[in-house]
Order: C-alpha cells, then sequence, then structure tokens
C-alpha cells in the first residue's frame, strides 16, 4: 500500500500562522484571526490543581484509560449536563481531542470503509480517514441551510462501506450548532455516529446537544482545549461503546502509554471548579462575536445565518474572491490580518474566509479596520481603471 501521509494535504490555517509569524519576527505587526484556540489563560483553579499535582509528586503515568477520578468527573458531566448516563468504563482520556479522533477511526474503520463527512469540515476528519485506507464521503452543507447538515442528504451517501457519520457541533469553521430534531433523525439512519464535541460549551444563543442524548451508537470526542483554554496542555477524551472501550485501550497502550498526568489533574479541577470562569470567558467571546459579525457585514462579507457557537465566522468572501488561499494570504501580506482560507475546510468551502474572534475586542476592531481600508481602497482602485 501506498504511504498514504504523502498525499496528505498541509492545514493551511497552520501555514498561514507559521507565516503570520515568520511576517512578525521580521517587526510586522500582525493580527491574528486564523488562529483556533482561546487567547485567554488558562483559569487559575486549573493551573492551581496542576501545581498541586507535581508538588505532590503525581508525575507518573496513569493507566492507559486515565485516572479513575477523572473518568468518573467526566461520567458526572454528562449526567449533569445532558441527563445521559455514562459509566467511566467507557471514557478513554486521551492527550487532546486529536488523539482521540485517530484511536476512534482507528478502532472503528477497516481498510475500504467509507465515511459520511460534511463540506466544510474539519481538515483532519478525511485526512484521518484516508490515512487508514478507507474514503471520505462528503455531503454539501449550505450557507443558506445555515450549513445544516441535511439527514435526506446523508441517507443518499450511505452504502454497504459506510462505517460512520461524522458530526461535529458546535461546528469548525461555521460555528453553527446542529438541532435536536437533526441530530436525533442523523442518529436514526444506523451507522456509528463519530461526534466531535470539543466547543461543547461555547454556546451563545441556544443549546448544544449530546449524541449520546440520542444513540448509544456513538463515539463522543471531547476535550479541554477550547471552552477552559487549555490547547496546551493536551487533554482530551473519547466516550465509547462498550465493544470497543478494549479496543481504544490496546490502542492508547501502544501509541500513547497515556494522557499527559499532571494534565490529568489539572482537567478534574476543570470540571470541578472552573464553571464560572468559563461562564465569564462565554460573555467575553458572545461580545467579540457580535462584533465581529457586525463589521464583517459592513466590509460586504456574507454572512447567511449568523454562527451561534465556538469561536468563528465561516464569511462569504465571494463578492471579493474565486480563490481563498490567494486571497487570505494577500490580507496577511498587505494587511498583516491573519485568517483561514475556506479551501482548508473542503471544496465546498471554497469563497469563504473563516474568522476567528478568539482575540480581543481591540485586535478584532484593529484586524477589521485594516480589511475594511485596503478592501475600499483596492476596490476605487478598480473603478477607477
Ligand atoms: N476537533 C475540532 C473541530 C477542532 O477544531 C480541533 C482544534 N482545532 C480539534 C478537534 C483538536 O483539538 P485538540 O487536539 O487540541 O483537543
Amino acid at each position: 500500500m501506498r504511504n498514504t501521509v504523502v498525499d496528505m494535504p498541509p492545514f493551511y490555517a497552520m501555514e498561514v500562522m507559521e507565516r503570520a509569524q515568520e511576517l512578525e519576527r521580521q517587526g510586522r505587526s500582525i493580527i491574528h484571526l486564523e488562529v483556533g484556540e482561546p487567547d485567554f489563560p488558562t483559569p487559575s483553579c486549573i493551573t492551581e490543581a496542576a501545581v498541586k499535582a507535581i508538588r505532590e509528586g503525581k508525575t507518573y503515568y496513569t493507566a492507559s484509560v486515565g485516572l479513575l477520578e477523572l473518568r468518573e468527573a467526566i461520567a458526572e458531566h454528562f449526567l449533569q449536563k445532558y441527563d445521559v448516563s455514562v459509566s467511566p468504563d467507557q471514557v478513554i482520556v486521551t492527550n487532546g481531542c486529536s488523539p482521540g479522533l485517530l484511536i476512534t477511526f482507528s478502532a472503528l474503520l477497516e481498510e475500504g470503509d467509507d465515511v459520511i463527512i460534511s463540506n466544510p469540515h474539519y481538515p483532519c476528519y478525511p485526512n484521518f480517514v484516508r490515512f487508514l485506507g478507507c474514503t471520505p464521503k462528503f455531503v454539501k452543507i449550505s450557507e443558506q441551510d445555515g450549513f445544516q447538515y441535511n439527514p435526506e442528504d446523508i441517507k443518499e451517501k450511505i452504502g454497504p462501506s459506510t462505517k460512520a457519520i461524522a458530526i461535529n457541533s458546535p461546528g469548525n469553521p461555521t460555528g453553527q450548532v446542529l438541532d435536536a430534531d437533526t441530530m436525533s433523525r442523523i442518529a436514526a439512519l444506523g451507522p456509528t455516529v463519530v461526534s466531535d464535541e470539543i466547543y461543547h460549551g461555547l454556546v451563545y444563543e441556544g443549546k448544544e446537544h449530546s449524541i449520546l442524548e440520542f444513540t448509544e451508537n456513538a463515539f463522543v470526542i471531547n476535550g479541554f482545549s477550547k471552552q477552559f483554554a487549555m490547547t496546551g496542555w493536551r487533554l482530551g477524551y473519547v466516550i465509547a461503546p462498550k465493544k470497543y472501550v478494549r479496543l481504544l485501550q490496546k490502542l492508547t497502550q501502544n501509541l500513547f502509554i497515556a494522557a499527559n498526568t499532571i494534565s490529568q489533574w489539572a482537567g478534574i479541577a476543570a470540571l470541578k471548579e472552573a464553571a464560572s470562569d468559563v461562564r465569564r470567558m462565554v460573555n467575553i467571546f458572545d461580545k467579540r462575536r457580535k462584533l465581529m459579525i457586525q463589521r464583517l457585514r459592513r466590509i460586504g462579507f456574507g454572512i447567511g445565518v449568523e454562527p451561534t457557537g465556538a469561536f468563528y465566522v465561516f464569511a462569504n468572501a465571494k463578492r471579493f474572491t474565486n480563490d481563498s488561499l490567494k486571497f487570505s494570504s494577500e490580507l496577511l501580506e498587505k494587511t498583516g490580518v491573519g485568517t483561514a482560507p475556506g479551501i482548508d475546510f473542503g471544496r465546498n468551502a471554497e469563497g469563504y474566509i473563516r474568522f476567528s474572534y478568539a482575540n480581543s475586542i481591540e485586535n478584532i476592531s484593529k484586524g477589521m479596520d485594516r480589511i475594511e481600508q485596503y478592501l475600499k481602497i483596492k476596490a476605487e482602485k478598480r473603478s477607477e481603471t
């Protein structure tokens, strides 16, 4: 078999960030609206728990599936938040959602299977699927429908090799939240649902749902990176149907041994003590969200249905470009504002730009000013010629 990594596309948002950092080193003033991580420091109740763990010498490997105390806290969180009963034995703690996705797809898929993925989608999903010798089958989701999956469209793509349906709500890059009806209809279609719930907790209108409210035939992937501002801690988890737990455990033992011990102790504090910190961050994100939507619309970007979750605005830039990669690098080079090109998120996302509002109100305003001015001058020049 050909090495599947050879054909793996780069993660363009990361490439924009790397170029932005290079420009910064050259002394340019850069505003980062390309990154997918909270700008907030990790809340102190979490960092204190980590320091305490280090001081108490909790520096050894944990069981491969993670600390029982953390798995119990995760199970309790599911009961409190979603009224879903999960056994701690179904929880496998991971070094972030990324390894969680990798072990989930590895346990679930056999070479030749296919996985249904929305288009646009988080870039890593099809890359993981192809890496395992399987095929992504894309279902278009569109701006007019608020980037909501249509279960009927998914049904049409289901074939004998379809092993799973990937969902991600609130979604990256769209910031849209799937409603309960859509989720329950997707759960009823048959294939196992792989539900990436990493942006849960970052919802500004309405309510997010876990797939486990609708079916047990599902894997939940969640983590601490976004809601608790813990990207660098590398902590996440998978909740799996019982029959897959042993497979996930063996994969974790072989690939990673276990998740970071100190981060696991911090994770317990996050779930038990950080609720008011999360509320504070959510309030600030919401203010930034409203400002960014308003400013982008004024500049002329299209936002059909306002995003209500995560920290992204996925803006229609077709008035300005048909080549999002070129446009995104033009914005970076000419205005010093980093953005993520739509094409990163699938072919159906061409002509869109993802703006992250995980940055201060001041920087968002400055970034919007720069883009507004640049595009205005560009349009004036064009009308003169
Ligand atoms: N899933 C989605 C949808 C994401 O946006 C990200 C982070 N960009 C991840 C998974 C991975 O997150 P982590 O590995 O930090 O938990």
